[in-house]
């Protein structure tokens, strides 16, 4: 069976562009947190799709869900309307308190609506010159992998080579008020929104200072700007409330969801806004083949259901705090610090290497993923067992300490 991995992992590397750097493990099937490879091999993913999979692999909810509606229909086509997706759009929009919701499929599909959207408002309702619209983001920032998502990135990993670059971003530090005040004062009348990660999560689970949201929001309400708060990755359960925009009270102009929302099954994003910013869109200015699909919508609406039981955000709360405590207890000589929310923790280390670690840590049974050169992100799926968060803290502890 070792060699049928091996097989496998030999198709992997010669066939599929090498833009990622996988771990040695070739999962075949997975349930609830644990994953299991080809080989027989068991593993505890606290990685969890990047936070897809917020309810774990194959919820049997979401898979009940899903399978009803493959019996039914599965697309359409934004063409003709149907029967799952209005429900989608209003409950979606209920969860989120506001008022209107736009479906797409990816992540950065959301992120890209939002910037058109900004865009179209600013010049049809806010007066801002044609084609001179500036959206704030933050050094640091993840909103995803387009062409106009990469040239506002920071990362040179992510952005060089790719240009020429989309025009009409300004990028100050996250966190910094300060910055951000000037940025305002430079391009006052130019800035339709200020795109903002509530908590920077590819950066490594990057938590702003206290205030930092608060200000950002009353910033963009004093100068007519759309605060977009993307919450792919944070939101939906991820910090222990349903969105990490409530850590400080604040309400977005605009929600960016993706990931979890689409129940690690099928990919569902969307922007959810007011009725006044999403209004801007006539027929034909915007959409998407499988935006808002059937299937998508019957997943999707399950993922809401179970979100407004609050039970997914109460375990995050309760058994992030223990990991958190846990995390918190290693050496400072070897764990420099401990960043994060709820089950999503940034671990950096004082010398060690982030990738090295992972590996340690998937021969003794864990899967997680470094962020970047000495970061590892820690996201277990909130239906985690505390028994297994333990068990896989102890192998953390094992993986660091041993090095
Ligand atoms: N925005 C944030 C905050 C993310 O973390 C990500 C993915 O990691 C994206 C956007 C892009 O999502 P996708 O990979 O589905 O395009």
């Amino acid at each position: 069976d070792l060699s049928s991995a091996t097989e496998l992992s030999g198709l992997t590397g010669e066939y599929s562009a090498h833009n990622y750097h996988p771990l040695p493990v070739v999962v075949a099937s997975a349930e609830g947190s644990w994953v299991t490879a080809v080989g027989g091999q068991r593993y505890l993913d606290m990685l969890a799709g990047y936070s897809a999979l917020n309810f774990g692999h194959r919820h049997p909810r979401l898979i009940a869900a899903a399978t009803r509606q493959l019996g039914r229909a599965t697309l359409v086509s934004r063409a003709f309307d149907h029967d799952q997706f209005g429900p989608f759009c209003a409950e979606l929009a209920g969860l989120c308190g506001m008022e209107m919701v736009l479906p797409m499929n990816t992540g950065a599909e959301a992120v890209e609506t939002a910037i058109k959207v900004a865009r179209k408002w600013g010049y049809t309702t806010h007066g801002v010159p044609h084609d001179e619209a500036v959206i704030v983001v933050f050094d640091g920032n993840f909103h995803g992998r387009t062409t106009t998502i990469v040239s506002f990135s920071s990362d040179p990993d992510a952005k060089d080579d790719f240009g020429p670059y989309t025009p009409g971003f300004v990028s100050v530090p996250y966190g910094d008020l300060a910055a951000l005040t000037a940025a305002f004062d430079a391009h006052r009348d130019r800035i339709v929104a200020v795109l903002v990660e509530p908590i920077q999560g590819e950066a490594g689970v990057v938590v702003p200072p206290p205030g930092f949201l608060a200000g950002v929001r009353s910033l963009c309400s004093g100068a007519r700007a759309l605060m977009i708060a993307d919450e792919i990755q944070s939101g939906l359960g991820r910090v222990g409330t349903t969105f990490a925009c409530e850590a400080e009270g604040v309400v977005p102009d605009a929600y960016l969801l993706g990931k979890a929302l689409g129940g690690g099954i099928i990919p569902v994003s969307a922007m959810v806004s007011s009725r006044a910013v999403l209004g801007v869109l006539k027929p034909g200015q915007h959409g998407s083949t499988f935006g808002g699909n059937p299937l998508a919508c019957a997943v999707a609406r399950e993922v809401i259901a179970m979100l407004r039981t609050g039970e997914y955000q109460e375990r995050s709360a309760r058994l992030g705090t223990r990991m958190h405590e846990a995390l918190g207890g290693l050496p400072p000589s070897v764990v420099s610090s401990v960043t994060g929310r709820g089950l999503w923790a940034g671990v950096t280390f004082a010398a060690l290497d982030g990738r090295a670690v992972c590996e340690r840590l998937a021969a003794l049974g864990v899967l997680a993923k470094e962020t970047h050169g000495s970061t590892i992100r820690l996201a277990p799926p909130l239906v985690i067992e505390e028994d297994d968060l333990s068990w896989g803290l102890a192998r953390f502890t094992d993986a660091v300490l041993s090095a």
